[in-house]
């Protein structure tokens, strides 16, 4: 499934619901966190419906890889320059909201609301 018409960050990148985009190409999207833990908290998701890690395969480690080098050039322009956290929930127990693959990008000064 490429979409999934009831995923709220499909929806997001359809359009449906607004976001403050800071990031958009073929494959990528990245947002602002609606409830920021940090100065700066975004989160970087594929275009594509991937519910989560665990359904991670190997045709995706490409995208994978980008949304891991997109960090650091997104921190920079965002004006983080004392280093970031990157963090990916998984599943219940790994406190996944949102079961669309996301990755929280965060910095700024501290302190921060979580971690
Ligand atoms: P998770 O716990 O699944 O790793 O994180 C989901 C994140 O998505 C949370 O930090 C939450 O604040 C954020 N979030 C949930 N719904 C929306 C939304 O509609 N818009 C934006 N920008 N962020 C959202
Ligand atoms: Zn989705």
């Amino acid at each position: 499934m490429s979409s999934d018409p009831n995923c709220i960050f499909c929806k997001i990148v359809a359009g449906q619901i607004p976001a403050k985009k800071v990031h958009e190409d073929d494959e990528l999207l990245v947002f602002h966190d609606i409830h920021p833990w940090a100065p700066v908290h975004v989160l970087v998701i594929p275009k594509l419906h991937i519910a989560s890690h665990t359904d991670v395969t190997a045709e995706h480690v490409p995208l994978l890889g980008r949304m891991l080098a997109l960090a650091p050039r997104l921190m920079k322009d965002l004006g983080v320059t004392n280093g970031f956290r990157t963090v990916l929930n998984c599943g219940p127990d790994g406190g996944q909201e949102v079961y669309h693959l996301h990755m929280h990008v965060m910095g700024g000064p501290r302190p921060w609301l979580k971690g």
